[in-house]
């Protein structure tokens, strides 16, 4: 449970001064529901205030506060005109300018005469000082004048700074003094403030230094966030190894049968990556590996020949895809081989209902399918396995680090194996996984030809087209994928579907379409089409995104490229090349092209390295954004910045480390105190698995 000096900072954001109804619910998209987020939504500036002596000492673009006399009130004529307010001293005189206002109480407030004090950015038309829309216009005797600077803030449209900045500052008073969970001796020898202070300096800054991301108030503060992240992941990982595990060890009977089915052999990488798994499954502890290889590196024989080491003892295996796609994608790579191995393999996805399903169900509690292949269906409580020995997660970031626990609690003592294609940055790897085990596919497999990468305007969508039907002529197989335009399935779906047309009307009815919108049956049945050449173009939206392998395809078009991240650009491209004919990849732009886009598109021409591209990826839009955060499973930090904390989130993961191997039940003064850094950032989830959490 929460700790109750906690309790004033988790209170909605309501709760603050100012924020009704309309600007709290502003507030909440802007920052979060509580009053914690607040918190953490940084400013992005300072405003630096000067006190000027006199209007002609006013340096023009500099915040500035002095004091007037209101000379006279000149209401707007049309409402394209200001309302100035005329105010002079002894060197001159200044406007004070509004646009879009009434003026009446602005004549009540500052009337005729009085002596004012204003604040505002000074600025000179035709030699002549005003300022507009000052931060502050008051009657010189009345109230405190603005403060020397004041923190800017990320805005949303209808919340302005001034509410926004006094429910922030409402939030700092509801701030606790917490006890101090960094280590004493590093937060000396860094000299960074205590979490109260920092937290009061961000939001009060004195200058730059203050709001600078390598600042000591910032790095103390994305440190106890990154310690919480590492924290949480440490108490996870130690709580898995509490669980026994199983010693398996098969026989390899029928490794060999499938390995002589092959038509390939295996690559360095596959049999490093395999010896290092089975040497897991051996240990009497429970395997928790990431096999993490580029798109077309090989993982699926991986993730078989894992699994038979398991079936050879007798046991059962599961395998678990994101999308039905794939699941099915699987179980057909899958089908011949398990019948060279003699082995009973199933499907079981969102679509299996009725009669066939409770069949199915049944003989997978009985024992009789050794490898069960499947989406998240196979999480559902009716799936029993007569005796799970490993599951195998595919395209792991699309799931929570919870439905991993979910699938291995369905058996004994359940060895997991997570497989990813998005290449992530080490550093990201450490956030999303923590301490787990790593094995890589850096080899693909012998006989691929790099994918010729061309970025050309969308104009010459004419040009392309008539390539393709050259293409075609040829024995080639493409793809199309259609624009993305955010939160639109409809404007998607329009999109690929008037492409699908003009592409029918040129190239003929060998012209397929596929989109998020179909129902399972008729997308298998597309794409088995495509797969088997009876279609060859594919339009499609991004569905065929993760995994779908068409060895024949070898030209992709992607149509407005400059609207996808860098990562899915490359797991686009990663669909063709994936047989023995060169392949192209065609990135059509349109205007406006933005300079992170551009940049974007030349890493593409750049390069076709996973890893380097989720570098660069990481380096123009930030962690947070990588991936497209939401579905990646990297945690959304609010105070660390990735890019620029890298390295103190190595420290953190050391960090948690020791503290977890000295402390590991979080009981000391410092462990006590460290469990209220997990419930600031959030990881209740990991304080359970304390024994008094
Ligand atoms: P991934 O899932 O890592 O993207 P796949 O497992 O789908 O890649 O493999 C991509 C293609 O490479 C498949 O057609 C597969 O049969 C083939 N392949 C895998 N390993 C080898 C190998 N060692 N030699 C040749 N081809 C291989
Ligand atoms: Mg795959």
């Amino acid at each position: 449970m929460r700790p109750a000096i906690l309790f004033p900072l988790f209170a909605p954001v309501t709760s603050l001064p100012g924020l009704g109804p309309r600007l709290g619910k502003l507030a909440e998209k802007l920052a979060g529901p509580h009053v914690v987020d607040l918190l953490w939504h940084k400013p992005v500036g300072v405003v630096d205030r000067i006190q000027v002596p006199s209007i002609a000492e006013a340096p023009d673009g500099r915040h500035v506060v002095l004091t007037v006399r209101v000379d006279g009130h000149m209401p707007s004529l049309t409402p394209s005109r200001p309302y100035r307010i005329r105010c002079t001293d002894h060197t001159g005189s200044m406007d004070l300018v509004y646009f879009h206002i009434k003026g009446d109480w602005l004549e009540k407030k500052l009337p005729v005469g009085s002596k004012i004090t204003v604040s505002g950015k000074a600025e000179y038309y035709n030699n002549h000082l005003q300022i507009a829309h000052p931060d502050h216009a008051a009657p010189a005797d009345e109230g405190a004048p603005p403060s020397a600077t004041e923190p800017t803030y990320p805005l949303t449209g209808g919340l302005n700074p001034k509410p926004l900045r006094t429910a922030i500052q409402a939030a700092l008073t509801r701030a606790p003094q917490l006890p101090e969970w960094q280590d004493a001796a590093w937060l000396r020898a860094r000299d960074w403030p205590d979490w109260h202070s920092a937290l009061t300096r961000l939001h009060h800054p004195v200058d730059e230094a203050d709001i600078n991301p390598l600042g000591p108030v910032r790095q103390r503060l994305a440190f106890d966030e990154l310690l919480a992240n590492q924290l949480a992941l440490v108490l996870v990982r130690a709580q898995q190894r509490k669980l026994s595990g199983r010693v398996t060890q098969g026989d390899g009977r029928m490794r060999a049968a499938v390995a002589a089915a092959l038509p390939y052999r295996l690559t360095g990488a596959q049999e490093r990556s395999l010896a290092e798994i089975y040497a897991d499954m051996a240990e009497p502890s429970r395997m928790l590996r990431l096999l993490q290889g580029d798109v077309g590196s090989g993982k699926t024989i991986v993730a078989l020949m894992c699994m038979l080491n398991a079936v050879e003892t007798g046991a059962q295996a599961a395998l678990m895809a994101p999308t039905e796609i794939l699941a099915r994608q699987h179980a057909e790579t899958l089908a011949p081989l398990c019948q060279a191995a003699g082995v009973r393999m199933a499907v079981l996805t969102g679509r299996d209902k009725g009669k066939a399903r409770a069949a199915l169900l049944e003989r997978l509690a009985a024992g009789e399918i050794d490898i069960l292949v499947g989406t998240h269906a196979l999480f559902q409580e009716e799936v029993m396995f007569a005796d799970l020995a490993i599951a195998v997660i595919d395209e792991q970031h699309k799931f929570g680090v919870h439905q991993r626990l979910q699938l291995a609690a369905k058996g004994r003592g359940v060895d997991t194996l997570v497989m990813t294609a998005t290449p992530i940055p080490r550093t990201l790897t450490l956030t999303v996984y923590g301490d787990m085990d790593v094995s890589r596919l850096d080899e693909k497999p012998p006989g691929r030809q790099p994918v010729k990468t061309v970025v050309m305007h969308a104009d010459r969508l004419e040009e392309v087209a008539g390539g393709l039907s050259r293409a075609i002529a040829s024995g080639q197989r493409i793809y199309w994928v259609c624009p993305l335009v955010e939160e639109s399935e409809q404007v998607d779906l329009a999109a690929a579907t008037h492409r699908h047309a003009t592409l029918v009307e040129r190239l003929g009815d060998r012209v397929g379409l596929i989109h998020g919108k179909m129902k399972g049956p008729d997308k298998d049945k597309v794409m088995a089409d495509f797969a088997e050449g009876r279609l060859d173009v594919l339009v499609a939206t991004t569905v065929i995104e993760v995994g779908v392998n068409v060895p024949e395809a070898t030209i992709m078009v992607i149509e407005h490229a400059e609207r996808f991240g860098l990562a899915q650009l490359h797991q686009l491209r990663g669909r063709v090349g994936r047989g023995t004919g060169a392949s192209t990849c065609l990135l059509l732009y349109y205007q406006p092209l933005g300079e992170v886009a551009r940049q974007r598109l030349q890493v593409m021409k750049d390069t076709e390295d996973g890893f380097i591209i989720a570098e660069k990826d990481l380096e123009l839009r930030g962690a947070g954004e990588m991936l497209g955060t939401k579905q990646s499973g990297i945690p959304e930090f609010r105070l660390a910045d990735i890019a620029v904390h890298g390295e103190l989130l190595a420290v953190a993961r050391d960090d948690a480390k020791l503290i977890i191997t000295r402390d590991p039940e979080l009981e000391t003064e410092r462990g006590k105190a460290l469990r209220t850094l997990l419930y600031l950032f959030e990881r209740d989830a990991a304080v359970k698995y304390l024994r008094s959490g």
